[in-house]
C-alpha cells in the first residue's frame, strides 16, 4: 500500500530540539506545535478564526466527548467535525480511552455499578452524565475518528492509573500493543474501502507507547509497538505515522516525567512526529521540547485562564534552556501563598488580587493578544470580580497566545 511520504520533515536540530513540520491532508503544522483543545467541539469562549489567530494550526477534539454528545454519526451527517464546528485546518482526535479510565471511577460513585470492565475484547463503561452503558473498542474507536474526519488519528490504549504495579503496567502495554496492531489493521481495511482518493488522502494514525514509570517497560513498549509486522496487517511497511507518550498525566509525579522522556526517546524513530499527550505547564513543555518531542496539548492554559491565573512572559529573549521543574511551585501551594509562580522564563498572576485593583497597565507589555493590547489588569480583574463572562473569554485568549508564542520561540 501506498503511504503518503513525507509526513514529517526535520528542518534543523538545536541539540535534541526538533524543528520540522507535519504534513498533513488538511495542511501543514510547523513542529514543535501546541493543540487548543475543543473537548466538544469548541474551543472554550473562543471561535476558530480567533484559534487560528492565536497563531494555531491544529485543534485537539475529544474522540470520548464527541461519541456521546452528540454523536460521531450525527457528526458524520453534518459533513464532519470540521464543517460541524467550521474548523478548516487539521484536527487531531484522541482514542477514547483516556476519558474512559478516568471518567468511569465517577461514573461509579453516581450510580454505584462497576464504571469501567476491561476486557481483551474492549472496555465497557458507564456514561457518568447518565448511566448509560457503551462499549469501546481499538476497531469502534478508529470508525469513530473515522467518522468525525480526524486528520490524525490515536489507537486505543489501556492507560493504567498511577500508581500500579510493574506487573499490571507490564500486561497493560502488552494488551495496548494487541489492541494497536488491531487498530492498524482495521484501519488500513476501512481505508481501503474508501478506494483509491481516500488512500492517496487518508488521515494519519499514532500509535502510544505507555508502560507507566518503569523504564524498561517503556523500551519494551516502544519495540513492541515498532515491531509490529504491518504489511502483514495490511498497512504500509513504514508503519506508524507518528508515536505519542501515554499515561504521563494520571498523576504520577511530576519529577518522573524528565525520567520517562530519557528512557523513552532515544528508541523513537527520527523520521516521525513524536506526541507527548495531555502535557503540560510551560517549563515542562520547554523541557519536553528539549528532549525531542514536537507534538502538545494541554487544558492548562484555558482552564487556569477561567480561573483568572495568567500566564507572563519575563523577557523577549530566552534561550530556553531546559527548566529544573522543582524550582516551580505547583498551583495549589500558589493559591494557598495568593502569590507568583516563579519559572526563570515566565510567571503566573492572580488577576483576582486585590493590587490589581487599580493597576492600568496591561497585563503584560510583551504580549501581542486581545487582552494586552486594548485592555488593563484593572479591567480584567473588575470583570472577574463581577463575573462578566468576558474575562473567562479575554483571559484564556491570552494564556492560549502565550504557549503559542511560546512554541514560536522554541521553533526560532
Ligand atoms: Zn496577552
Amino acid at each position: 500500500m501506498k503511504n503518503i511520504m513525507g509526513a514529517w520533515i526535520q528542518k534543523k536540530n538545536i541539540d535534541k530540539r526538533r524543528v520540522g513540520e507535519l504534513i498533513t491532508r488538511r495542511g501543514s503544522i510547523q513542529t514543535p506545535f501546541f493543540m487548543p483543545i475543543a473537548t466538544r467541539g469548541a474551543v472554550k469562549h473562543i471561535l476558530p478564526e480567533e484559534v487560528r489567530s492565536l497563531g494555531a494550526e491544529i485543534v485537539l477534539g475529544n474522540t470520548y466527548h464527541l461519541w456521546l454528545r452528540p454523536g460521531s454519526e450525527l457528526i458524520a451527517r453534518a459533513g464532519d467535525l470540521h464543517r460541524f464546528m467550521d474548523w478548516s485546518g487539521p484536527i487531531l482526535t484522541d482514542s477514547g480511552g483516556f476519558q474512559v479510565f478516568s471518567l468511569g471511577a465517577r461514573a461509579s460513585e453516581r450510580f454505584g455499578v462497576n464504571g469501567v470492565r476491561l476486557s481483551e475484547a474492549g472496555v465497557e463503561f458507564v456514561d457518568p452524565e447518565n448511566g448509560n452503558r457503551y462499549f469501546l473498542s481499538p476497531e469502534i474507536s478508529i470508525d469513530i475518528q473515522l467518522d468525525l474526519g480526524s486528520d490524525i488519528i490515536m489507537v486505543l490504549d489501556e492507560c493504567p492509573p498511577y500508581p500500579c504495579t510493574r506487573e499490571y503496567a507490564l500486561a497493560s502495554l502488552q494488551r495496548t500493543t494487541r489492541w494497536a496492531a488491531r487498530a492498524f489493521e482495521h484501519f488500513y481495511k476501512k481505508i481501503k474501502e474508501g478506494g483509491e482518493k481516500y488512500v492517496n488522502d487518508r488521515p494519519l494514525l499514532f500509535c502510544i507507547v505507555q508502560g507507566s514509570i518503569y523504564e524498561d517497560l517503556r523500551v519494551e513498549s516502544v519495540k513492541q509497538l515498532s515491531g509490529i509486522e504491518f504489511s502483514a496487517l495490511g498497512g504500509p511497511d513504514s508503519g506508524w505515522d507518528g508515536y505519542a507518550i501515554g499515561g504521563v498525566a494520571v498523576g504520577e509525579p511530576r519529577e518522573t516525567l524528565p525520567d520517562i522522556l530519557k528512557w523513552t526517546v532515544p528508541y523513537l524513530p527520527e523520521d516521525k512526529p513524536r506526541y507527548l499527550m495531555g502535557l503540560g505547564r510551560p517549563e515542562e513543555l520547554v523541557n519536553a521540547v528539549n528532549a525531542g518531542m514536537d507534538m502538545f496539548d494541554c487544558v492548562i492554559p484555558t482552564r487556569e485562564g477561567r480561573h483568572g491565573r495568567l500566564f507572563i512572559m519575563k523577557s523577549q529573549n530566552t534561550n530556553f534552556k531546559s527548566q529544573n521543574p522543582n524550582k516551580t511551585k505547583n498551583t495549589k501551594a500558589q493559591n494557598e501563598n495568593n502569590n507568583e509562580e516563579e519559572g526563570s522564563f515566565y510567571e503566573t498572576i492572580n488577576i483576582q488580587n486585590e493590587r490589581f485593583k487599580e493597576d492600568f497597565t496591561p497585563v503584560d507589555p510583551l504580549c501581542d493578544c486581545l487582552l494586552c493590547t486594548r485592555y488593563t489588569r484593572a479591567y480584567l480583574r473588575h470583570l472577574f470580580s463581577v463575573g462578566e463572562p468576558l474575562a473567562g473569554r479575554l483571559a484564556s485568549l491570552h494564556n492560549l497566545r502565550f504557549y503559542m508564542r511560546l512554541m514560536e520561540k522554541l521553533r526560532d
